[in-house]
């Protein structure tokens, strides 16, 4: 795979997903490795909401070689396989909004991993809105999450 150091944000603009791979921005990181990171969503639509991110600055999934795109499947496997052990919920939505037309807010390409619970009740995760979580609420899922990765990968 491309080395990270290799592309960087194409135009000038301060991309936010850049700067907390660099570390310039702090998140609720759950999970790390050479070529992705995975954070808590800042604005969740339920507990545990997750985004999957790579290091390299690719905006959309063609964007990016073919391995990136299986490894980005793989690592959204481990944190479904953590979240389903730690918070239990009784389905997921992995979703990527790609293009601005498609909903996509931050162009640094990004899979959701939303946990889904029997009171969700609409059909598309995105639909209702967000939730507002107690950041010791996050903290503790975090962590969760964290600890369920260890016994995954
Ligand atoms: P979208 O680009 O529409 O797929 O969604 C971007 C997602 O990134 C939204 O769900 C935001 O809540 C989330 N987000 C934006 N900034 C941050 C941040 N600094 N930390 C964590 N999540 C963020
Ligand atoms: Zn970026």
């Amino acid at each position: 795979m491309t080395n990270r150091q290799e592309i960087s944000n194409p135009s000038d603009e301060p991309c936010v997903f850049c700067r907390i791979v660099k570390g310039e921005i702090p998140s609720m990181k759950v999970y790390e490795d050479e070529y992705a990171i995975a954070f808590l969503d800042i604005n969740p639509v339920n507990p545990g909401h997750t985004l999957i991110v790579p290091k390299n600055h690719y905006e959309q999934l063609n964007d990016m070689p073919i391995e990136m795109a299986e490894h980005m499947m793989k690592v959204a496997w481990k944190i479904v396989l953590a979240i389903k052990k730690e918070i239990d919920p009784l389905g997921f939505n992995i979703i990527s909004n790609n293009g601005k037309e498609a909903g996509q807010l931050i162009p640094h390409f990004h899979m959701h991993v939303i946990p889904r619970f029997h009171e969700d009740k609409t059909r598309f995760a995105f639909i209702w809105g967000t939730k507002k979580i107690e950041e010791e609420q996050m903290k503790k899922i975090q962590e969760g999450i964290k600890e369920k990765l260890k016994e995954t990968v």
